[in-house]
């Protein structure tokens, strides 16, 4: 038994502790244990089986037992009044893409919207209590289940019902599941008998508790975790104040309301039948919902051969399998590419791009099948189209979708491009491999996938062209994208020993950025010349700007580090001993730079932001004395006349004289007023955070230096942009004093470059064209004049041939000193039936110059034109080589005769 189980028999040992809620003793709930062994509440004395898929069918395909039909959007709306009017607080959504947590790329669960990092332990950050909202969630473990089962999505909405049980405003338990219970009897109408709760428990990283999860006719429909315990089931103590965590699909209950065949028509309802009819399929409703009762209980993940279940249902159907799939599966890729796109459209809205890394690499998986179902089935419609018509159909819900559409399309038709130029190369790789095998394993799929961008359907596509059948793993898909899944690594944290009883630096420098002198008592003297100070002024190396020098007591301060809390000035040869009080000097200009650089970055980052989109985030960023960097989130080059607005922008945002505000402030309180646009460079961990807000263009949280107003900036120059890896750009500008050097230093280079051409700096631009013209003409001519040189001295080497045998050869000694001359007289000169080996003495530069060439009969009469110019070059006390058929060497102008006598020698001997 794992550990999960022992927990929930623990668990359920003790009903009247853990699931025991007022509404089950007030309604009467009768608490019975299924064949499987699963304990669940009901009303209803005939059921004795619990309502698990494994269990029971779904009893509401074509009979929902809710009093009304209810559209996806129109559910939310239900669910939200009626939490609304019971006390409740409605949050808007989340991003899908979790800035604000670390260790997550992806919203994968309400109660992820309020996680916040705390100095290593998770702590909640909730706006309101008790509260609810419709987060929409991406996971992507359940892909190829995803349009099968008519219950597995990449993109789904958690309504997550939250409350911190504070002794003020929260609830607990018996509160939870009686606004349940009243939901789903009141506003929905289902008949109380249907409704069972079933007894589960949630083990989570560092908490757990009981849960009860709720059940209409064979629907799980949401799940109220009761989190009561911190640590793990072996050590743990309780929380003082426990929180409700219920999650519930809104998509199941749209789904319940409607009783469609599958989920889809219920989620997606007008856009699925416009795929549908734009498609011109036909759709037998009737085979459709036979169909998927039975298919509910498919799970690619659980069942090994799912063509097995296929057969199976085909079976009961009285179907052929080919029947069936031709019945069923365009719809199933429809519903994939409903689902696909759908979660493609929120994740680029929320700043996400498709890319080879990270979360990137599920939307690119997700994106290319999507493409891949589009050309199996030549639907008539692209990706732009699906998603137009989904922001469209969500615009009650997320009008953010429909007004970000320009860019998602943009997007869209940039990675549709990536993957057609892609597709073509992997046909071929994919013919050829199935020439040799008919199988494949996920280790061989990964490696196709992420070296070649070729998908597990374009092998089964490539294969059903060519008549043939493959064995493809079913775990492809939650294998690869678990592996990318992964935490983002965290920064390796510096470590450093004989600190450890130290107190937290003093940060002065928050207090006032200006402060150039100063004295502290001298804590602690390292090895290495390492000074911990009580206080410092010192701006320790941080949010990728480099660290302030300067002096502490006449020795240099070289560099300054943080680690933890502590800051560590590095020293050459300290003067003073621990528990002196030094006088501190800190380098005014370098400060300034790096100040200045520090807040052109966050200026450089909005202007981007302008001008390419709303997808732009910061990636990176590393601010210097002589430049800045800065890499920002992008899905191509970024193009010469949009970097030349960014430094536009750049410098309008400058000399309009921007106050730029530096404050600190409580987390949840500049998160309400600025969004989790402030975590451009990570979340900061604790409750407080430092806001630096450049007013209407910018805000960060950040904890760097940063000036009091855009105009001290100066001036700012972009000095290059590069692609760095997929879906992330880097740009290199300076600013103030650093960019005025820049243009100092061009100067001069133009200058210089003027004095050598001796012309004005405006004409330098067609001077150097001229010249340019004019290399290039010379180029030719010269061309020209070899080419007629080797004519006519080939020419009158030609009767210098002898014979020997069937063959014939020209051995000569030449004057000439361009050796592309001699190799072209050689070729020249070669038949069929000869050889030739040609010395060119250069006799000014003391230089000989070999070329051989050999004919066909030649080479397989035994003669190696390369060996011979080797043996050549060799005599004259150098170096050659070549093939068979021809060679080059060189040399110096020795004994040119008898290296040319040698050669012969060698021609004559291949004849013996
Ligand atoms: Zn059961
Ligand atoms: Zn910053």
């Amino acid at each position: 038994m794992n550990k999960k189980d022992l927990l929930r028999e623990r668990f359920s040992s003790k009903p009247e502790r853990y699931y025991e809620v007022e509404t089950f003793r007030e309604k009467g709930y009768e608490r019975k244990r299924c064949k499987c062994g699963r304990w669940f509440w009901t009303l209803d004395p005939e059921r004795d089986t619990c309502p698990d898929s494994t269990c029971q069918r779904y009893d509401f395909l074509g009979n929902p037992p809710t009093s009304r039909r209810l559209s996806y959007v129109d559910s939310w709306r239900t669910i939200e009044d009626f939490f609304v009017k019971n006390g409740h607080t409605s949050i808007e959504r989340y991003p899908v893409l979790c800035r604000w947590f670390p260790s997550l790329y992806f919203t994968a669960a309400s109660i992820v919207a309020f996680y916040r990092q705390e100095h290593g332990h998770v702590s909640f950050e909730m706006p309101a209590n008790p509260l609810i909202i419709p987060q929409r969630c991406l996971r992507f473990v359940d892909i190829p289940n995803v349009g099968v089962t008519g219950r597995h999505y990449t993109g789904f909405v958690m309504i997550g019902q939250h409350s911190i049980n504070d002794g003020k405003n929260g609830y607990w338990k018996d509160e939870c599941v009686a606004y349940d219970q009243e939901l789903l009897e009141g506003p929905l109408g289902i008949p109380e008998e249907k409704i069972v709760w079933m007894e589960d428990v949630w083990v989570g990283p560092s908490a757990f508790g009981a849960s009860l999860e709720y059940y209409v006719d064979g629907l799980e429909l949401g799940n109220a975790v009761f989190t009561e315990f911190l640590g793990t089931p072996d050590n743990y103590v309780r929380m003082k104040q426990p929180v409700i965590d219920m999650g519930a699909g809104l998509e199941r209950f749209a789904w319940l309301s409607q009783g469609t065949p599958s989920g889809y028509e219920a989620v997606f309802g007008d856009l699925v039948k416009k795929m549908k009819a734009e498609s011109g399929i036909d759709y037998d409703e009737d085979l459709f919902l036979s169909y998927s009762r039975l298919a509910g209980s498919m799970d690619y993940s659980e069942v090994v051969d799912i063509s097995r279940v296929k057969a199976d249902i085909a079976r009961q159907l009285g179907l052929e399998v080919e029947q069936l799939e031709v019945a069923v599966r365009p719809f199933e890729a429809i519903y994939a590419i409903a689902d696909h796109v759908g979660s493609l459209t929120y994740a680029i809205a929320d700043g996400g791009l498709p890319s080879n890394v990270g979360g990137g690499y599920n939307l690119r998986v997700i994106l290319r099948r999507a493409l891949a179902f589009i050309d199996e089935f030549q639907f008539p419609f692209d990706l732009v189209d699906v998603s137009t018509w989904y922001a469209e159909q969500m615009y009650p819900m997320s009008p953010e979708l429909k007004e970000r559409l320009p860019e998602i399309s943009r997007i869209l038709e940039v990675e549709e491009r990536r993957y057609r130029s892609a597709l073509a190369r992997a046909r071929r790789r994919v013919s050829t491999l199935l020439r040799k095998r008919s199988s494949f394993d996920t280790d061989e799929l990964t490696r196709l996938y992420e070296s070649e961008g070729i998908t597990p359907e374009l092998i089964q596509e490539a294969a059903r062209r060519e008549g043939k059948k493959v064995e493809l793993p079913t775990d492809f898909y939650s294998r690869t994208t678990g592996r990318h899944m992964k935490p983002q690594e965290e920064a390796e944290e510096k470590r450093i020993t004989g600190i450890e009883d130290l107190p937290a630096t003093e940060l002065g420098f928050y207090r006032d950025d200006k402060k150039m002198e100063f004295e502290a008592k001298v804590l602690r003297i390292l090895p290495g010349g390492l000074v911990v100070l009580d206080r410092t002024y010192f701006y320790p190396r941080s949010g990728g700007e480099e660290p302030d020098h300067g002096t502490m007591n006449g020795s240099r301060v070289v560099d300054v580090d943080k680690v933890s809390n502590i800051v560590i000035h590095k020293v050459e040869n300290p003067s003073f001993r621990e528990g002196e009080v030094v006088h501190c000097t800190i380098d005014w200009e370098r400060r300034r730079q790096l100040t200045v650089h520090h807040t052109a970055t966050h200026i450089v980052n909005a202007a981007c932001r302008e001008v390419l989109g709303q997808h732009i985030w910061q990636a990176g960023a590393f601010k210097d004395v002589d430049l800045a960097r800065l890499d920002v989130t992008h899905y191509e080059r970024i193009e010469p006349d949009q970097l030349r607005r960014i430094e536009e922008l750049s410098n309008q945002i400058i000399s309009r004289g921007i106050p730029v505000h530096k404050e600190f402030m409580q987390r949840g309180e500049a998160e309400a007023k600025f969004g989790f646009r402030l975590y451009q460079g990570g979340a900061p961990p604790g409750r407080v955070i430092r806001v630096v807000n450049i007013e209407g263009v910018d805000v960060e949280a950040c904890g760097g230096t940063h000036l009091d107003n855009t105009r001290e900036a100066g001036l700012l120059i972009i000095l290059r942009s590069e692609r760095i890896q997929d879906g992330i750009c880097r740009l290199e500008f300076a600013a103030g004093n650093a960019a005025l050097r820049r243009l100092r230093e061009k100067r001069d280079l133009l200058s210089e470059a003027c004095g050598i051409l001796r012309v004005e700096e405006d004409k330098l631009p067609s001077t150097v064209k001229r010249f340019f013209e004019e290399w290039k003409r010379r180029g030719k001519q010269i061309e020209r004049l070899r080419s007629s040189l080797s004519k006519l001295l080939a020419e009158r080497l030609e009767e210098r041939s002898w014979r020997f045998r069937s063959l014939e050869a020209i051995t000569e000694i030449i004057d000439e000193t361009d050796p592309e001359v001699v190799s072209a007289v050689a070729q020249g000169l070669c038949r069929d039936n000869r050889v030739v080996v040609l010395i060119a003495r250069d006799r000014s530069e003391d230089r000989a110059y070999v070329a051989t060439a050999a004919g066909s009969k030649a080479v397989s009469a035994g003669i190696n034109a390369g060996e011979m110019a080797r043996t050549v070059s060799k005599k004259l006390g150098g170096g050659g080589g070549g093939k068979p058929n021809i060679g080059r060497g060189a040399g110096r102008c020795l004994d040119c005769e008898s290296a040319l006598e040698a050669a012969r020698e060698v021609i004559l001997g291949v004849q013996r």
